[in-house]
C-alpha cells in the first residue's frame, strides 16, 4: 500500500489541534485555547511520538480488510497475510537486515529484548552498562554471568570498558548490550566502535534502538551489530507493535517465547513440533494493524534518506538548548559532556524547583507536554543528578521530533522563564 511523500514538519504528523477525544469528556482540563484552537505543544516525543499522516492513511486503508493472518483462505485473510509479511519485508529493508537475520514482531522494545534474553544459549555472558533504560538493563537478570559496567565518562571510555569486560568473560557465548541514544540525555553512543570491539572479543551485540531509530538510520549490516530492538510508538506509529531483528540461529534454537497456535508445526499427544523462523516466537493472533503501521512509519522516515528528519531536529535542538541555557538555575544533564552527537532529548533540573510541579504548570498554564521523573533509567539518573549538583532527586525531560515546531520550543523557554521568575 502506498505511503504519502514525506513532509516536514507539521504536515507530517496527524494534527491534534482543536480536537480532544470525545471519550475524555470533561475530566481533563484543555491545555491551551487561543482563537478557538487548542495549541498543544507535545514536547514528549521520546516517550511516544505522534502518529504520522502516512501511518494513519495506511491504517485507514487496511481496517476494512481486518481478518486473521496465516490461517484463512478468504480474501480478507489473504490481504492481511500479505500485509503482515509485507511489513516484515519493510522492516528488513529499514534495518538493513542480512539474509541470516530474522524479523520477529513483538509488542515493543521491552518485549523484543526480553525475547532475546529468553533465547540466549545457556551460560551466555552478558555485559551491559548500568546507564541503560530498564528495558535494556533488566531482562538479563543479575546472575554471575551478567556484568554491569558503570557509566563511562566519554564515548572512548565506553569502548575501552566494554573491551576490558568482554576480555574478562569466561569461555562461551557472549552478548554486549548497547544503546543507540540515551532516553535521558539524547546522547548518541559510539555503536559501530562498541560493536567492533565486541566482534573482536567474540561477542554478539544487541542494540536498543528505541531512541535512535526515530532520528537516525539504524542499519544492522553497516553497524555490524547482531540484533536490534525497536518500538512502533517511538517511530510515529501507534502502540503495540515493535520488532527484534537479528541472527536467526539463536532464535531458532530457543524455546518459543510464547507457546500457542501459529508457533507450531505439528502437535501430537506426546510431542510438539515448533516452527523455525519468526513464527516460532509469534504465537497467537498477531497485531497486523500495528505492524502495518510500524512498517508504514519506517518507510516514510527513510523515504528521503533521513535528511529532512535530521535537519529539522538539529535546528530544534540547537534552539532548545540555547534557550534552556538562558534559564536561571537550569542544569542540563549530560553523560559525555559537550561536543557529542545528540538526538532531540534534553533533561534538566531547575534549582529550587520541583520538576513535577514545573511539569504540571507547563501543562496546565502553557499547554506544553513534557515528562518528569527518572525516565525508567534509575541508575543513570542517580549518577547524572549527583554529578550535576542538582538539588532534586528527579528531573524534567523535553524531547522534540517531527511534530515539534519552533513555536513550541520558544513557548517552552518563555514559560520556564516565567515560572522561574514567579518563584516556587
Ligand atoms: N529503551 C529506551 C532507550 C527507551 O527510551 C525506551 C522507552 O522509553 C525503551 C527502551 C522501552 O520502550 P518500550 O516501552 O516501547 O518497550
Amino acid at each position: 500500500m502506498a505511503t504519502r511523500p514525506f513532509q516536514i514538519p507539521e504536515q507530517s504528523v496527524v494534527d491534534t489541534a482543536a480536537r480532544v477525544p470525545a471519550v475524555v469528556g470533561e475530566a481533563l482540563r484543555v491545555p491551551l485555547v487561543t482563537g478557538g484552537r487548542i495549541g498543544y505543544a507535545n514536547l514528549d516525543h521520546a516517550a511516544s511520538a505522534p502518529c504520522l499522516r502516512s501511518v494513519r492513511d495506511a491504517v485507514d486503508e487496511l481496517l476494512p480488510w481486518y481478518a486473521s493472518v496465516h490461517r484463512g483462505a478468504g480474501f480478507a485473510s489473504q490481504v492481511c497475510t500479505r500485509v503482515y509479511e509485507g511489513a516484515r519485508a519493510k522492516l528488513r529493508a529499514f534495518t538493513g537486515a542480512r539474509d541470516t537475520d530474522a524479523v520477529v514482531f513483538t509488542r515493543n522494545t521491552t518485549d523484543a529484548l526480553n525475547l532475546l534474553a529468553k533465547a540466549l544459549p545457556r551460560a551466555t555472558s552478558v555485559v551491559v552498562f548500568d546507564t541503560e533504560h530498564h528495558a535494556a538493563l533488566l531482562p538479563w537478570g543479575s546472575g554471575p554471568r551478567v556484568r554491569r559496567l558503570p557509566a563511562p565518562a566519554t564515548p572512548e571510555d565506553a569502548v575501552e570498558a566494554l573491551d576490558a569486560a568482554l576480555a574478562a568473560c569466561p569461555e562461551g557465548p557472549r552478548l554486549a548490550v548497547l544503546t543507540g541514544a540515551s532516553n535521558v540525555t539524547g546522547e548518541v553512543w559510539p555503536v559501530a566502535e562498541l560493536a567492533r570491539v565486541a566482534r573482536r572479543r567474540g561477542a554478539r551485540t544487541v542494540l536498543d534502538a528505541a531512541q535512535l531509530a526515530p532520528h537516525r538510520p539504524v542499519r544492522i549490516g553497516e553497524l555490524d551489530i547482531d540484533y536490534v530492538a525497536i518500538s512502533g510508538h517511538k517511530l510515529y506509529a501507534p502502540f503495540g507493535a515493535g520488532a527484534l531483528v537479528g541472527r536467526a540461529d539463536w532464535l531458532n534454537a530457543a524455546d518459543p517465547y510464547l507457546a500457542g497456535g501459529g508457533a507450531t508445526r505439528a502437535v501430537r499427544d506426546s510431542s510438539v513440533g515448533w516452527n523455525l523462523g519468526p513464527e516460532r516466537h509469534e504465537a497467537g493472533s498477531p497485531n497486523t494493524v500495528g505492524v502495518h503501521a510500524l512498517a508504514a512509519a519506517c518507510q516514510t522516515l527513510a523515504a528521503d534518506g533521513w535528511r529532512p528528519v535530521i535537519e529539522h531536529e538539529a535546528l530544534l535542538l540547537r534552539r532548545l538548548r540555547a534557550g534552556l541555557g538562558e534559564v536561571p538555575g537550569l542544569r542540563e544533564l549530560s553523560l559525555f559532556g559537550t561536543g557529542h552527537d545528540r538526538v532531540g532529548v534534553v533533561s534538566f533540573t531547575v534549582d529550587g524547583r520541583d520538576p513535577g510541579l514545573l511539569a504540571a504548570a507547563l501543562s496546565a498554564e502553557h499547554g506544553i507536554g513534557v515528562r518528569d521523573g527518572l525516565f525508567c533509567a534509575h541508575l543513570a539518573m542517580q549518577r547524572l543528578l549527583a554529578e550535576s549538583g542538582a538539588d532534586s532527586q528527579r528531573a524534567l525531560r523535553v524531547s522534540v521530533g517531527l511534530g515539534t515546531m519552533t513555536e513550541h520550543v520558544d513557548r517552552l523557554v518563555a514559560a520556564l522563564h516565567r515560572l522561574v521568575a514567579e518563584g516556587p
